[in-house]
């Protein structure tokens, strides 16, 4: 477990200068930042109830500047942060109070496409949708495709192995890579995969993936890219309760379909979508499902017409087809937009992250509701539910004394009850620190002592991204306890001044 190191205001001063002037040596003094103002954009990722100043942060620009910062950081022993844009939602880019925080904001190029090969070399910097903007003149495109794409980075997308609306069809970021270049805390560049198919030795480029930061630096990514598909049309199909919606997505999957897309929204979500982006959705269903199918035009007009049939035979109230591609896109805005609508109904909001079977959907929303009446917290539901991706979004305020508290509890006995199905902690949006007690839920000490061991194969000293995704056992011991006692933990247990 990591020591909370406190240490006096001069102190911090006197370690940050120390610091500060050895990165100067190495990059430019526009790319250094120690002035509070300065680091406050970097205090926090989308997972803003936690905060830390960091003690400085760096923006390099080329390898030779990513080189020297971590020779910076091994010599002092001073920890690193990566970040990309800093909207992930589990805590993974929160910097360290004693630590460097490091921008890959200046990695922002498109360095090579390969039509012949279909595969683009980028650097981490470069957002999502920028990669599938670049490549449209020549009818291609890359996959997975999470909500926040206009601000994600690929780098980010691949420490966190993001998902998105289509991954069901088209798999998680880890099947769309071919090659990842990184740099260890030892300074060490590494390829990891290769454009072939299969390659000897382990599987360095699966690890990569959902790394979250603890292992090296991604450099460069070599994405994989599709052609785009000749049709696409989206179905909207109204349920009575969230139940029956739940159990059609069960029936759906069942009948051997794999949409290219296939989420849920509860009620309180779709008032909240509608009343800001307008996307048509129908209010008065309890919960909504959205189905795309894509492919040639004839595959798609026989898998829309096979999906609706299944959802009216699940009890579908009502079915709408889009018409055309701007009812399309209008359908799916609603839902990329749904995290911004619900943070415009609360002050605050906290999105879970669990994946379980299919079949127990209807089960875990059922009990999903129960917990929120128990915990006096208004609940919504967005969801990649053809992955059993869940994303409940309580909604809460910070201002009121305790909410926060309940808010994590709530929370903590979603992911439980995850477990408890047979799911996961999470489906996209990795550990962090804010599932960190729940790997102690998810994994044995054998299986946690393992994680220890791979990321100390990387980084022996434990510079990069220190306390985030894999606890201590000492903590496990701690929130087994408190378990016990039928209470949370409370976070962030980092090192801080
Ligand atoms: C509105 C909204 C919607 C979202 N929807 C989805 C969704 O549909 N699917 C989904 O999967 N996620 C979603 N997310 C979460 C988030 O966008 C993803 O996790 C994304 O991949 C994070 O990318 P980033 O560039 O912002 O990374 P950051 O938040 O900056 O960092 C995330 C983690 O990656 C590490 N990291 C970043 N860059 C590097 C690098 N170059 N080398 C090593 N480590 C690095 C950081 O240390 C940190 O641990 C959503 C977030 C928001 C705010």
């Amino acid at each position: 477990m990591n020591a909370v190191r406190e240490i006096s205001p001069d102190a911090r001063r006197a370690r940050q200068a120390e610091i500060a002037a050895r990165l100067a040596r190495v990059l430019p003094q526009a790319s250094v930042l120690l002035e509070h103002e300065a680091l406050k954009p970097y205090e926090c990722d989308g997972l803003s109830a936690y905060r830390e100043t960091p003690l400085v942060a760096v923006i390099p620009s080329d390898e030779e500047q990513v080189a020297a910062v971590l020779r910076v950081a091994r010599e002092t022993r001073t920890p690193v942060v990566a970040r990309g844009s800093g909207t992930g939602l589990s805590g993974g880019a929160l910097p360290l109070a004693d630590g460097i925080l490091l921008s890959l904001a200046k990695f922002n190029r498109v360095v090579e496409v390969d039509r012949a090969a279909r595969q683009a070399r980028v650097q981490p910097g470069v957002t999502n949708l920028r990669i599938s903007q670049q490549v449209a003149p020549l009818g291609l495109y890359y996959a997975p495709d999470p909500s926040s794409q206009i601000a994600c980075s690929i780098g980010g997308n691949v420490a966190e192995n993001s998902g998105g609306v289509h991954c069901l069809k088209y798999g998680l970021t880890v099947h769309n890579i071919a090659r990842v270049r990184v740099i260890t805390i030892e300074g060490d560049l590494v390829d990891l995969g290769s454009e072939g198919l299969d390659a000897p030795g382990y599987d360095l480029l699966a690890l990569a993936h959902g790394s979250e930061g603890l292992l090296a630096v991604i450099l460069e990514v070599t994405v994989k890219l599709l052609p785009s598909p000749e049709a696409a049309q989206v179905i909207m199909a109204s349920f009575a309760d969230v139940e029956s919606a739940g159990e059609a997505v069960a029936s759906v999957i069942g009948a051997g379909i794999v949409p290219a897309g296939l989420e849920m929204m509860d009620k309180l979500a779709t008032r909240a979508v509608e009343d800001f982006v307008h996307a048509g959705y129908d209010l008065e269903a309890e919960a909504i499902l959205l189905a795309e199918s894509d492919g040639t035009h004839e595959e798609v007009a026989h898998e829309i017409a096979k999906m609706g049939e299944v959802m009216c035979a699940s009890g579908a109230t009502d079915i709408r087809i889009s018409q055309s591609e701007a009812e399309r896109l209008r359908f799916w805005s609603g839902r990329k937009a749904a995290f911004p609508a619900v943070g415009r109904i609360s002050p605050d909001y906290y999105c879970i992250d669990g994946s379980i079977p299919r079949g127990a959907l209807a089960h875990v929303l059922r009990r999903t509701a129960e917990l929120s009446t128990h915990y006096g917290l208004r609940c919504a539901n967005v969801f990649h539910a053809g992955d059993g991706n869940m994303h409940p979004l309580i909604l809460y305020d910070a201002n009121v004394p305790g909410e926060l508290e309940r808010t994590e509890a709530f929370a903590a006995d979603i992911l439980e009850l995850c477990i408890a199905v047979g799911g996961t902690i999470t489906g996209e949006h990795g550990v962090g620190i804010e599932k960190i007690n729940q790997m102690c839920s998810q994994f044995a000490p054998a299986e946690l002592a393992q994680f220890h061991a791979v990321k100390a194969a990387f980084d022996p000293e434990g510079l990069l991204n220190p306390g985030k995704k894999v606890p201590t056992l000492h903590r496990c011991a701690e929130y087994g306890a408190m378990r016990v006692k039928g209470g949370a933990l409370p976070h962030p247990d980092l090192p801080r001044f």
